[in-house]
């Protein structure tokens, strides 16, 4: 360790601030000194904002002018593990620094003194007349369990102005007290037994347990049901008993409950919960217990990352395959792999937990880099669903459906039996299209390059894109006919029709996440449907995360040909990961399960692989391939994203870096494009992409800086470089 440096009253300070100015500012240390790493609050300009101490300033300024540091919040400073990793992620990411340090303060209310503000909380009275607008206040207190909420949040969140809060907490439905003192959580027992391992699970835990409590990176590989979360609970055990602090990062706010209730069964009580649902004053109090050391297990989403951990020495990513953990805004990062990075600062162990990893992971695993430990079979008695394609040229089948007769028979029969069946359509919505038959022409959002999704229980258009919604209208906008406006395709709405005209004696239930106003409305169906509520599931992408449905033994895919369409090469990845993760909800308990997959090429090799089970050889065959183009994990990619209100300058400045490829040609790089991005306009800005190709070990980065230092944007174009993209 470097020491801990001390900066004595009025010494010159460089404090990093997250406003976008690029680079760490002057100020003089407060009365009373402050630490390098401290968090301080600054005046700049007419506002007070938050930043870092950095480091000693350089004595370019003359100190008269300097102003001082307005005071040191009462936490650790930020530790030095913490610093580079900031730093070197923005190097890797090609970000500023200011943007990542933004990650890790962007936690609202850490300069509040007590009393400062007040915060609400359910009173015990009922209110003696009701709005609608009372009625949304309510309704996001009873989501939150009671926690205490901002007057500004708690508005912001129920959509109402402060005087319906207040009004309520005039007449005492609601209770106005003081920001409560940051408590640190119940303490977590890690000496309490856990469950009788199976003997694979014993093996895995042993090996993790082996592993802790030093940087390095486990593959954790097994089937849904094989018990991976036991395992790495182990894992977390031993971090704790080594008293240091362990995050498990989770893609989805929905599976956080589960995994609360589980913690609390393994150790007596609940971890620290990190996620866009919990309150502020709740994330404020999270962010100063992780910084001194006061939460044990921290849970959350990929921006759990950035907490001030004071002894971070387990991080688990669990789903680590998921490609929600890609931030796809802002600074461009992967949760995953930042997460390794993090570690390797802060000397922790990481634990990457999947049913079918990504490429990456596996390719590391294979290179001896990760170590990789299996659960070969499902825990206890349940047997992994049998898989089979069903031929979709063979069936008959009327227009504007698209359940084959083979899946209504064995539909029919899981209900007869009394058990779920599960149909799996990974399109929100009604149908994809709507298209004048009296023109052709299909409706698109007039801001992205998209067409608009039928919502038919909303009643109104919505644009995937950017979520702007319309009407849907009577004549056609284009040929002005009315009346030929028709929905082309299914989206799980029109299956849940479908499915109502077939079997009109079931209970259906659609999961799909517009169709919940709340993470609570959400769990609250998926464990009606888990205790037995539901006969048929039609559900979307969410399904696939790691609920169990205890009674569910047929999971039928409705068109399993959907993502191997476009040249995208992580398509085949994408969809085995899918197909599989989907697959393997069915038959949980002692129940055996069966998934059947709709296709029209059943031959192709990627169904093949899904049906054919073998997946080693589809990954070597997938690495194989990647390998051969030059692509990741094997090679190194990086997208260059311009965008601006007008297409040409965009293409032009493309077409300049084109041809002036000089640092990149010296690294051996190639340079694709400039073409359409994947998403060629969002919210009235078009996007132009090129792609940059190098060898593994070529120094990328440098490379594309030295390049894109070559141009001189236009005021209104903006270029981002996204490091490792999903699509390629
Ligand atoms: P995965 O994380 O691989 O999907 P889980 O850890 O969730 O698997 O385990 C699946 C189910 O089996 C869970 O309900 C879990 O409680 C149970 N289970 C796993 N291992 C054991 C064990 N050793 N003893 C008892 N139950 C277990
Ligand atoms: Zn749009």
């Amino acid at each position: 360790m470097s020491g801990q440096s001390w900066f004595e009253a009025g010494a010159r300070l460089a404090v990093l601030t997250a406003e976008p100015i690029g680079r760490p500012l002057d100020y003089l240390a407060p009365e009373g000194g402050c630490f390098l790493g401290a968090f301080v609050e600054v005046p700049l300009g007419p506002r007070k904002v938050m930043g870092v101490v950095w480091g000693a300033g350089d004595g370019r300024f003359d100190a008269a002018r300097l102003k001082p540091v307005i005071r040191v919040l009462d936490v650790p400073p930020m530790r030095e593990e913490l610093r580079e990793f900031l730093i070197r992620m923005a190097d890797y990411t090609m970000t500023s620094l200011p943007g990542v340090l933004r990650l890790a303060t962007r936690t609202p209310g850490l300069f509040d003194a007590p009393g400062a503000r007040k915060v609400y909380r359910p009173g015990s009275t009922l209110p003696a007349r009701m709005t609608e607008a009372r009625e949304r206040v309510l309704e996001v207190m009873r989501d939150h369990g009671g926690a205490g909420f901002y007057l500004s949040e708690l508005a912001q969140m129920a959509g109402v102005t402060p005087q319906v809060v207040k009004g309520l907490a005039t007449s005492g439905v609601l209770i106005e007290a003081e920001v409560p003192r940051d408590l640190p959580y119940p303490r977590l027992d890690p000496t309490r037994p856990g469950k009788n391992l199976s003997d694979d699970q014993a093996r895995g835990a042993e090996a993790l347990r082996a592993g802790a409590g030093r940087f390095g990176t486990c593959l954790l590989k097994g089937v849904t049901g094989s018990g991976k979360t036991e395992v790495y609970l182990e894992a977390v055990a031993e971090c704790l008993r080594q008293g240091r602090q362990a995050l498990a990062l989770l893609p989805e706010i929905a599976l956080t409950t589960e995994f609360l209730a589980r913690v609390e069964e393994r150790f007596g009580a609940r971890p620290g919960e990190w996620h866009s649902g919990a309150t502020q004053s709740e994330r404020r109090r999270l962010w100063k217990m992780a910084a001194e050391g006061e939460v044990q297990l921290v849970v959350g989403a990929r921006s759990a990352l950035f907490l001030p951990f004071r002894d971070l020495g387990l991080i688990v990513v669990d789903e680590e395959h998921d490609s929600s953990y890609k931030q796809e805004e802002g600074v461009l990062y992967n949760a995953r792999d930042m997460a390794v990075l993090r570690a390797s600062f802060a000397g922790a162990q990481v634990v990457l937990a999947s049913a079918t990893p990504s490429l990456e992971s596996w390719a590391n695993a294979e290179a001896g880099k990760y170590t990789r430990i299996d659960l070969q079979s499902r825990f206890g008695a349940s047997e992994l669903p049998e898989m089979a394609a069903i031929d979709m040229r063979a069936e008959r089948i009327e227009a504007a459906h698209w359940i084959s007769p083979t899946l209504v028979g064995e539909v029919l029969a899981r209900i007869r039996a009394g058990e779920q069946a599960m149909l799996f359509l990974n399109r929100r919505g009604y149908a994809p299209v709507t298209i004048c038959r009296a023109c052709g022409h299909q409706i698109g959002c007039d801001h992205c390059d998209a067409r608009m999704v039928e919502h038919r229980f909303q009643k109104r258009l919505v644009c995937h894109q950017c979520g702007e919604t319309k009407p849907i209208p009577e004549a056609c906008p284009s040929c002005k006919v009315e009346g030929k406006l028709a929905p082309v395709g299914p989206g799980v709405e029109r299956l849940a029709e479908e499915v109502a005209e077939r079997f009109p004696d079931a209970r259906v239930a659609v999961l799909s996440s517009d169709l919940f106003g709340s993470a609570r409305a959400l769990k609250e169906a998926i464990e009606t449907i888990a205790a037995g509520g539901a006969d048929i599931i039609i559900g979307t992408q969410i399904v696939a995360k790691g609920h169990n449905f205890p009674l569910l033994t047929l999971v039928g895919v409705i068109d399993a040909d959907l993502g191997l369409q476009g040249s995208d090469l992580r398509a085949a990845e994408r969809t085995f990961q899918l197909m599989r993760q989907v697959a393997g909800r069915a038959g949980r308990a002692e129940k055996p399960g069966r998934a059947l997959l709709q296709t029209f090429q059943p031959e192709h090799p990627v169904i093949r692989a899904i049906l054919g089970g073998n997946e080693e050889a589809f990954w070597r065959e997938e690495a194989a391939q990647r390998r051969a183009a030059g692509v990741p994990p094997y090679g190194r990619m990086a997208g260059i994203i311009l965008s601006g209100p007008e297409v040409q300058p965009l293409f032009e400045i493309g077409s300049a870096l084109a041809r002036q490829t000089g640092p990149l040609a010296q690294i051996g790089a190639q340079v694709f494009g400039p073409a359409p991005a994947p998403i060629a306009r969002v919210r009235g800005r078009h996007r132009v992409r090129m792609l940059v190709k190098a060898d593994k070990g070529a120094p990328l980065q440098k490379a594309l800086r030295q390049w894109l230092r070559q141009v001189k944007l236009p005021a209104q174009v903006r270029l981002a470089v996204d490091i490792d993209p999903q699509s390629f």
